[in-house]
């Protein structure tokens, strides 16, 4: 088989994977325990904790364990609006992941203006976009690091510099970049980050929000008094091992793993070319690495999933097709993608497990398929 879905999930590390093993079978201690079996657990988050504030420039204590990115955006969103008296408004942009949307949406329903910001053809949220919408009365801007299923890395630094200005809070999902990407936060100067292991190569179902120091957010969870009261639930230590440990080490490897994946979507898109299939590229310049969104004019893209899946080779799509009709993704509508090109997207998503061969399979098989 062929994964080319990184941007999906990816592949557990091993080392992650061996972190983890101790904390599952031996020391299975409650971190919150007050005896001496709880002493290594409770070391261990210490430590986890650590290295991830280290991986991303912030202190200890402004990073806290989650479930994953889902919970984290909705975290900052809810919990900082809800935290808000005033219920000032927030502004977020009309293409970021469903766990924003929707947590926007939420708390909409209950009174809490929001607005969409639209982004330019080539995936950019402008600071002009910005500049335009935000006021004095605005809570918060929730613009995404990346965005998911084109690529393209936003201004985040100047458009939380334009936030600030305003005496709006500032959050980021950076699900798709950290441990991908050079991540901070200092330099960046957010006030919170969402982040998710299973996308850096840890496990699934554990992920962390970056909250800076004195932000006005209320907890999210509720019920016992892990995480300093702010997100109760016993502590997930092989798991926030786990992540620790595949942070560390694709930070430590990232300038390689950037260049390595860099190289094999380069080797796509001129093998592509040759092949003369006529393909446009989403998503513009400022991209991360190996994340292609591809259109194939007049293809249909659900198409061209299953036929790789037949394959083994595994990838994703821009537009699902329902009952009567082809749905286009709420990414590609912002963008204003033309229909047949939006009809007919993939998303390939390679990342550093990946291979030439890899691709040369991919590239063959696109190429049988489109032909
Ligand atoms: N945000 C972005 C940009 C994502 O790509 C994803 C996952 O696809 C999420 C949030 C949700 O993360 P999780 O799967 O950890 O809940």
């Amino acid at each position: 088989m062929i994964y080319a879905d990184n941007a999906a999930t990816t592949k557990l590390d091993s080392e992650a994977f061996e972190a983890m093993v101790p904390w599952l079978l031996d020391e299975y201690g409650n971190a919150s325990q007050p005896y001496a079996f709880a002493r290594k657990p409770k070391k261990a988050l210490a430590e986890a904790r650590a290295i991830i504030a280290e991986c991303i420039n912030v202190l200890p204590e402004e990073i806290f364990f989650t479930s994953g990115g889902t919970e984290s955006d909705n975290w900052a969103i809810k919990g900082s609006a809800f935290a808000d008296t005033e219920k000032r408004a927030t502004i977020t942009s009309a293409f970021e992941h469903h766990a924003v949307l929707h947590s926007c949406e939420a708390i909409e329903r209950l009174g809490y203006p929001v607005s969409y910001l639209m982004p330019t053809a080539d995936g950019v949220i402008t600071e002009d976009a910005l500049g335009g919408m935000i006021s004095n009365t605005t809570r918060l801007v929730s613009v995404m690091f990346a965005n998911n299923e084109i690529g393209t890395i936003q201004p985040i630094k100047e458009l939380c510099k334009a936030a600030h200005l305003h005496g709006a809070l500032f959050h980021t999902d950076a699900v798709q970049a950290i441990g991908h990407v050079a991540v901070d936060v200092q330099k960046l100067g957010v006030d919170m980050l969402s982040a998710s292991a299973h996308k850096f190569y840890g496990p699934k179902g554990i992920g962390f929000l970056y909250i800076r120091k004195g932000t006005n957010i209320l907890p999210y969870i509720d019920g016992g008094t892990q995480e300093r009261r702010n997100r109760a639930g016993t502590e997930n230590v092989a798991s926030i091992v786990g992540m620790a440990t595949a942070l560390k080490e694709n930070c430590v490897s990232m300038s390689k793993n950037i260049t390595y994946v860099q190289g094999l979507e380069n080797l796509l898109l001129d093998s592509l070319e040759t092949s003369h299939i006529s393909f446009a590229r989403n998503g513009g310049d400022q991209k991360l690495p190996g994340l292609i969104s591809l259109s194939f004019a007049g293809a249909k893209g659900e198409v061209i999933l299953h036929r790789m899946d037949l394959m083994g080779i595994y990838i994703s799509t821009g537009s699902a097709c329902n009952n009567t009709n082809i749905e286009i993704s709420h990414v590609l509508q912002a963008i204003c993608l033309e229909e047949t090109l939006a009809k007919g997207t993939i998303r390939i998503s390679l990342g550093k497990n990946n291979t030439r061969e890899d691709v040369e399979h991919i590239v063959n098989s696109l190429t049988k398929i489109l032909h």
